[in-house]
């Protein structure tokens, strides 16, 4: 029989599938003995049943809940809606990967118009009753009832206006029972039913509703975010109540063990005396620092710190815990991993190390190669950051450089992006429905809330810049302005935020480069250590190269020679090369082009040294190249003397039905051969140049695209080689340099040793391959894709990670083809996909010799392919 109820002290850390995360983590916490208030977990298994049955539970489980709630009541002496000593309890979701504050918790479940009684009683203290089940009706009601949250808190707001209150905490017995009585009133006239007064059916829907909570829209684009599938499900937790609300000696608060910003090991956290979980996030009153808590409970801020420590320890991990302590009582809530920032990621990793809790391969795995994204993007230029005029200071809550327009809600922040305008998202507090605002903006600034609250909290999962909990912010979100100091900032007007202090600045600010230094430098040297794999970049010009070799590149895997004919200067020259009417002319046009070719590789070579250099010879279709317009084209024909009429019928002839099959890569060389050659001459003369120059051996490899039958490669290598010997004997001095060719047409995978009789190399060229081997246009697969994803047709977009099943499955068998002609074939990638993590760990398994991406995703590429290494030996062992 399958069991769908676990009592904590039944699991433990390793049961996350079926617990849940935090689930797994309270079972852990008990059974190595640790203050956690005692309950159960309904499984995730028992969740996914619930769908499956079309959400309705089981008898089977809905037994098995009560006979562990029976339990429970034995074991804590307390009993469900008794009016002397009730059982309270917590219904709280936990899905197998944290998705903080995605879902819903209640707390206090178990009240009702007796058991409050009850309450007040062993408590002696009615106040404290009252006000629990005050919001306990306004939780249950809010998540399970699915009445708005704002109706409850105008009652609220009303009732606190006719004394003049400022905080929850001052409200009276007699405010608190009156409330309680609207609030009644607001579920009756809401729902048409009272109020559930039976605990049993309030678990029951508890425990349902966290389930149906898994698959509300915030949950469910937060799992699209962080690649989690939906089948996993949610676990729920029901958990006896601890009361942080029980007056001056309770108190609530989260911590983690070291600084999720920074990774400064030093406890960091806030904590609310005289407050219940959700108050410490919901920025309603502003928390303290934890180190505060040494001051108003020494003994219990030792406890705690011993106890973090020992987590620590215990999960060889930076630890987020939640604790209450009631009257005195220090209780664990939870722990997980901490979430952190790519920094404070790397300075923990690396430190861990140095303390001896964990080994190089151990850290190289905690970091996740996009999250050093994160490090990779410009900070504030610090000349015009001087000059920055300062509005006013919060808490930097996620570090990084942000500029934009501001806007005042999510919908607003999106639109402006959707515009490719830069936008900052200006808030009083953000809650989860903001999340696709937050996605899309440069920054988030928020007016209220700590260092743990959802805005601080979601912008450093994300990596994005945010300054939380700036109280000079006076915020109106209904007129879109913002005032401080005076200054009144209204909807579109720039502002910058700086993550790493918290400032905030009017106007536009520029950005400066970032640098690889510190433990990241150590963290990329260990990577380099570990992989076999290596990283080259995709760079045009001397200044990506440069920023690539700075990174670590070894070397560049595609230079699209295109790019360099776009420039002001020779479009003229590459017009007329294009509409040339016979061969004389076009050489006439060929022959100016040379010299800037050749200067283009000059840098390059420069910026490279002895390092591979992969130069694609021209891939696409000439009409690119061409101006459309009638204007234009009279333009042009002004420019290099041709009659009108002529340019435009040739501009119409060059016109394809389908560009991208069309007549373009290794095809352009079949029908004019003198374009390769004057490419390649540019080539070998520029590597001579720079031999000679600086005497650096540069090794040019040449990459011919489009090849998808073995002649036309024959063919060119044959051209390429003729043109190289007559240069080199011209001037009397050997390159060493390489033929090779791209794998981009399927037929070319499928007759890779016939291929690589020509080849000296192979370059997966994915994007290409891709779309080819699936037939979707790169261009318009936009259109579709995202409802393939919705539909889960696809897990990703295979222009973003590699399809292995399919697209893979013929680079597999070009690799395996190839090397049985030429067993030193040279392998390589040079599609988008070479930055992804994923895909690296395919071209690693698959014995690639090198991967090539942006320059910006090199170190990630370093790292990924590091981590593969780690992987396989794991799985080899
Ligand atoms: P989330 O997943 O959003 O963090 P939790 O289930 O952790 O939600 O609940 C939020 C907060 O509610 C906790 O941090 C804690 O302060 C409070 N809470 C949950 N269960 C209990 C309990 N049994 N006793 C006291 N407080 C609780
Ligand atoms: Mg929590
Ligand atoms: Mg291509």
């Amino acid at each position: 029989m399958v069991k769908y109820v676990y009592a904590f002290e039944e699991g433990n850390k390793e049961m996350k599938t079926l617990l849940g995360g935090k689930g797994a983590n309270l079972a852990e916490m008990t059974r190595i003995g640790l203050p956690v208030p005692l309950g159960f977990t309904v499984t995730t298994e028992a969740c996914n049943k619930y769908y499956e049955d079309s959400k309705e539970m089981r008898q089977e489980i809905i037994d098995e809940i009560f006979i562990n709630l029976q339990e429970l009541e034995h074991k804590t002496q307390k009993y469900f809606g008794d009016i002397k000593n009730p059982l309270l309890v917590s219904v709280r979701s936990g899905a197998v990967f944290s998705m903080p504050g995605m879902m819903d918790t209640i707390l206090n479940l178990g009240l009702n118009d007796e058991s409050v009684e009850g309450l007040a009683k062993v408590t002696g203290n009615e106040r404290f009753a009252y006000d629990s089940y005050r919001r306990f009706i306004q939780m249950f009601s809010d998540v399970v009832l699915d009445i708005s949250k704002y109706k409850f808190d105008h009652i609220l707001e009303v009732e606190k206006g006719k004394s003049n209150l400022e905080f929850d905490t001052e409200l009276t017995l007699d405010s608190l029972i009156n409330i309680i009585k609207q609030y009644k009133e607001l579920v009756k006239k809401e729902t048409r039913k009272s109020f559930p007064q039976d605990p049993k059916e309030q678990l029951l829907m508890a425990i349902e509703a966290v389930f149906d909570s898994w698959n509300n829209p915030r949950a469910t684009i937060y799992r699209q975010l962080n690649d989690i599938p939906s089948h996993l499900g949610t676990a729920v937790n029901v958990q006896s109540m601890v009361f942080g609300n029980m007056g001056h000696t309770s108190g609530t608060g989260v911590a983690f063990t070291r600084n999720p910003a920074t990774g400064e090991k030093k406890l960091f956290g806030e904590f609310l005396m005289n407050a219940q979980g959700e108050d410490v996030v919901a920025g309603i009153r502003t928390p303290q620092t934890i180190e505060h808590l040494k001051d108003v409970m020494p003994e219990v801020y030792e406890q705690f710190n011993n106890l973090a420590e020992l987590l620590e320890k215990h999960y060889k991990d930076m630890q987020d815990i939640e604790f209450t302590i009631e009257r005195g009582s220090l209780y664990l809530l939870q722990t997980r991993n901490g979430k952190r920032t790519a920094a404070a990621a790397i300075n923990t990793a690396v430190e861990m190390v140095q303390e001896g809790i964990i080994n190089k391969e151990t850290a190289i795995m905690r970091i996740e190669p996009m999250q050093l994204d994160q490090l990779l993007h410009p900070t504030f230029d610090e000349k015009s950051l001087k000059q920055a005029g300062k509005i006013t200071q919060g808490l930097p809550a996620s570090p990084g450089a942000a500029t934009g327009r501001i806007y005042f809600n999510a919908e607003d922040v999106v639109k402006a992006s959707k515009e490719n305008e830069k936008a900052i998202l200006v808030r009083l507090e953000t809650s989860p429905e903001d999340i696709e605002g937050m996605v899309a903006a440069q920054g988030i600034l928020t007016a209220r809330g700590g260092m743990t609250s959802h805005a601080a909290v979601v912008a450093r999962g994300m990596g994005k810049c945010c300054v939380a909990g700036c109280g000079e912010l006076r915020v109106n979100e209904k007129n879109k302005t913002f005032k401080v100091n005076d200054k009144v900032f209204k909807e579109g007007e720039y502002i910058s935020l700086d993550g790493n202090t918290g400032n905030v600045y009017e106007g536009r600010i520029s950005t400066s480069e970032p640098a690889l230094s510190g433990n990241f430098a150590e963290l990329m040297k260990w990577a380099d250590e570990i992989r076999s794999l290596k990283v080259r970049t995709n760079a045009d010009t001397p200044g990506d190269a440069e920023v690539a070799v700075k990174f670590g590149a070894e070397g560049i895997g595609l230079c699209r020679t295109e790019h360099m004919f776009f420039d002001e200067e020779r479009i003229q020259v590459v017009r007329q090369m294009i509409v040339s009417k016979n061969i004389e002319e076009r050489m006439i046009a060929l022959n100016k082009l040379l010299p800037f070719q050749m200067q283009d590789f000059v840098g390059l070579f420069k910026a490279m040294g002895d390092r591979p250099v992969t130069i694609r010879l021209l891939d696409p279709p000439l009409h690119e190249f061409l101006p459309h317009s009638d204007d234009d084209i009279k333009i042009l024909a002004e420019q290099i003397n041709a009659e009108y009429q002529g340019l435009k019928e040739v501009v119409e002839e060059l016109k394809e039905f389908n560009p991208m099959l069309g007549h373009r890569g290794c095809r352009l060389a079949i029908t004019y051969p003198e374009i390769y050659e004057m490419q390649v001459k540019a080539i070998i003369k520029a590597a001579i140049e720079v031999k000679n120059q600086t005497n650096i051996a540069v090794k040019p490899e040449i990459m011919v695209p489009l090849v998808g039958h073995e002649k036309e490669l024959q063919v060119i290598r044959k051209l390429i080689i003729d043109t190289a010997t007559i240069v080199m004997e011209e001037s009397k001095t050997e390159i060493e340099y390489l033929v090779g060719t791209m794998i981009e047409v399927p037929r070319a995978a499928l007759t890779a040793n016939q291929i690589a009789k020509h080849a000296e190399f192979f370059s997966f060229g994915t994007n290409d391959l891709t779309q080819m081997t699936f037939a979707f246009s790169r261009d318009d697969s936009g259109k579709f894709i995202g409802e393939y994803r919705r539909k889960e047709i696809f897990e990703k977009d295979p222009f973003e990670r590699i399809d292995q099943a399919g697209v893979g499955k013929l680079m597999e068998i070009a690799v395996d083809l190839g090397k049985q002609t030429r067993a030193n074939l040279k392998l390589g990638i040079c599609g988008e996909h070479g930055g992804e993590p994923d895909s690296i760990y395919f071209c690693h398994k698959l014995g690639l010799d090198y991967v090539s991406c942006s320059p910006y995703r090199v170190p990630i590429a370093r790292l990924a392919a590091a981590r593969a290494a780690v992987i396989n030996k794991d799985q080899s062992k």
